[in-house]
């Protein structure tokens, strides 16, 4: 069913990104570039425009010549299933936004206007404007102003008056308009159009009526890097990572007993191609899951593999935190249990736990080995096996 007020969206993406980069002027719109949850940070708005019903079609101002770099880094990293147009960035905000104007569709009757530079954007926020405009010609997305403002003297640092804060409204994007009045607002305004940043501005200066939209959630514009980094945050979460491992061996005489890479006094050991540890094979399967590598211990160190047999498995650990060390995570905690009948593990598990905290580099109190009992059933009963759960976290380096 296609929308009864259909909404063009316009992202102004041609800008030079040159408080992002410190000044110089970046590689084009590179700030849009930067990953944000595996994508360039522009996706999250274009696919969030793409799921709102209303939304009929996308048009992107990109750098001139810069087309084909958008369509190649951006556009391939989304799947939409709406419309995107690209047309090429004017001198200012304003004039590609007019540029982008001379492309929305006939069947437009709403025209968004939306900072590609803002990716917390939410769908219901756009509803929220189509609510809020009533009879205005825009609606702008804001909230009130906390911080106390004051106006100075014109060229001077001399403080004139300090403003009511009770009228005050920090306006953000995206900002809805109705096409007929975004566009009479250009025309009216000729070139002075251009030289306005701030899209509702346009429709006031040209005496249209918009309405101040307030809401509390995140919409940070990013124009640092520490503005990237609390995006990140928002979006990708604390960056910890999750796993579990689980690992059985079966215990046979005349074979040493290795848990936690301990070596254990005991009658019997674990059957098995490396030293059969059951507890730091748990471990890697738990590292590799929380990492995204996945797999298990046996399909990095296959039993197939000479070069395994009666390997110490700290080896193998080692060799985990070097291939998520790569991918930027480190050991964060570790909570294990061990259930084995025979030996008692009981005076060996906080021993086990320091050495495996010393294998991971993290402090003794971030890692936990239980030792339970099979209370007489399964195959742990009698001291036939070992086994071995353990919950891994992972966290960014
Ligand atoms: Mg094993």
């Amino acid at each position: 069913m296609s929308p009864v007020s259909p909404v063009s969206v316009i992202i102004p993406a041609a800008g030079a990104s040159r408080r992002f980069s410190g000044g110089r002027r970046a590689r084009t719109g590179s700030k849009l570039l930067s990953a944000l949850g595996g994508k360039p940070l522009l996706c999250r708005s274009l696919e969030v425009f793409d799921q709102a019903p209303d939304v009929c079609e996308m048009i992107v101002a990109v750098p001139p010549g810069g087309q084909k770099q958008f369509s190649r880094e951006i556009l391939s990293q989304v799947r939409l299933r709406k419309k995107v147009t690209l047309v090429r960035g004017g001198k200012t905000r304003a004039e590609s936004v007019w540029n982008a104007l001379q492309r929305v569709s006939r069947r437009a009757a709403y025209v968004c206007v939306h900072d590609g530079a803002r990716p917390l954007i939410q769908a219901w926020w756009l509803d929220l404007l189509k609510k809020s405009l009533n009879g205005s010609d825009g609606a702008v997305l804001g909230r009130p102003m906390v911080p106390t403002v004051k106006q100075l003297r014109s060229g001077t640092l001399e403080v004139e008056e300090t403003l009511d804060r009770g009228r005050l409204f920090e306006a953000e994007t995206p900002q809805l308009f109705r096409k007929k009045a975004f566009l009479e607002a250009y025309r009216l305004l000729g070139r002075r159009a251009f030289t306005m940043t701030d899209d509702a501005s346009l429709v006031e200066a040209a005496g249209g009526s918009v309405k101040a939209v307030a809401h509390s959630e995140p919409n940070v514009k990013v124009t640092s890097v520490q503005d990237l980094a609390f995006v990140r945050k928002m979006v990708e979460g604390d960056g910890y990572r999750f796993g579990i491992g689980y690992d059985r061996h079966l215990l046979i005489s005349k074979k040493p007993l290795y848990l936690g890479g301990l070596k254990i006094p005991s009658s019997k050991g674990s059957l098995g191609h490396s030293d059969g540890d059951a507890l730091l094979h748990a471990l890697v399967d738990g590292i590799l899951g929380a990492s995204g590598i996945g797999g298990d211990v046996g399909d990095i160190f296959p039993d197939r593999d000479p070069r395994w047999k009666g390997k110490r498995s700290p080896f193998f650990v080692r060799t985990v935190l070097q291939m998520i060390r790569r991918r930027g995570f480190r050991a964060a905690q570790v909570d294990a249990n061990l259930i084995m009948d025979e030996p008692k593990l009981g005076i060996w598990k906080k021993k086990m736990a320091e050495h495996v905290a010393l294998l991971l580099g993290i402090a003794d109190h971030r890692v936990s080995v239980k030792a339970k009992t099979s209370e007489g059933v399964g195959a742990e009963a009698d001291g036939r096996a070992v086994s071995a759960q353990v919950l891994v976290v992972l966290q960014p380096l």
